[in-house]
């Protein structure tokens, strides 16, 4: 099984309106792969459906091997917990909660004692080690978001799913964090699905998968943020 992610033949409709049709698309293991689209174009339906936070209308949802649509709600929250991980664009930490009981919580929520070893190690791979103790008012913006992705971090998921993860963070404290998500695929830690509309944020990824009007709309490997850019002002490339 060599796809962290597999979505076959997906759709998802709202009522009369169709957001997703007919997605085919896999996202093999170690892989780092951008979602880009215009505002509306369905890309972070696309995501919590992949992410199985929102159940399709048609098509199936293969995460680390296994058919999500088999799982009954309890099971299924167990899976989300122990095989994905999500962050948010808005950050989404407990503010009560230091940043090393932020990371320690799926851990918590899945009923196991967490362990000290695995939270601080989820820490030192965003940098932020020394910060363990902190609260998330201690915490610059970027930092926040790189406690949220040791959250996510925390049970080892197979996939990283990350909507907009710098959109609320400035430029260079924007590519401080692509530089950690970088390098997690690059040590082979994880698969990551990342949802964005900006080409420079798209160019950290090995590919970029072109969504619009809710159809993948092509994809470009290897991408430069002046190739995505390109093609998403409808030039060739
Ligand atoms: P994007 O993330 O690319 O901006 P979204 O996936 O958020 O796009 O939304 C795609 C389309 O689906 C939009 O037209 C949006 O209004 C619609 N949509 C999203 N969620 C819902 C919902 N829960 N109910 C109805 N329409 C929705
Ligand atoms: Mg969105």
């Amino acid at each position: 099984m060599d796809d962290a992610v597999r979505l076959e033949s997906l759709t998802k409709t709202y009522g009369a309106v169709t957001v997703l049709r007919d997605i085919r698309v896999s996202f093999p293991k170690g892989s780092f792969t951008a979602v880009m689209g215009p505002s509306g174009s369905g890309k972070s339906t696309l995501l919590q459906c992949a992410a199985a936070l929102d159940r399709p209308s048609s098509g199936r949802v293969i995460i680390d091997g296994t058919d999500v649509a088999g799982l009954n709600e309890t099971r299924l929250t167990e899976f989300r917990r122990e095989s994905t991980g999500f962050v948010f664009q808005a950050f989404n930490l407990l503010p009560s909660l230091t940043a090393e009981q932020n990371v320690a919580l799926p851990v918590r929520l899945a009923g196991r004692r967490p362990d000290g070893r695995a939270v601080r190690e989820a820490l030192a791979r965003v940098g932020l080690e020394a910060k363990a103790r902190s609260r998330p008012s201690q915490l610059s913006g970027g930092q926040q978001q790189r406690v949220a992705v040791a959250r996510a971090l925390v049970t080892r998921p197979a996939v990283l799913f990350a909507d907009e993860p710098t959109g609320a963070l400035d430029l260079a404290t924007g590519r401080e964090l692509l530089d950690v998500l970088r390098k997690l695929v690059d040590d082979g830690l994880t698969t990551i699905v990342m949802v964005t509309h900006d080409p420079n944020v798209a160019s950290y990824a090995d590919r970029v998968l072109f969504l619009a009007d809710g159809r993948l709309a092509g994809e470009l490997t290897a991408p430069t943020s002046e190739a995505v850019a390109a093609r998403m002002t409808g030039a060739t490339c």
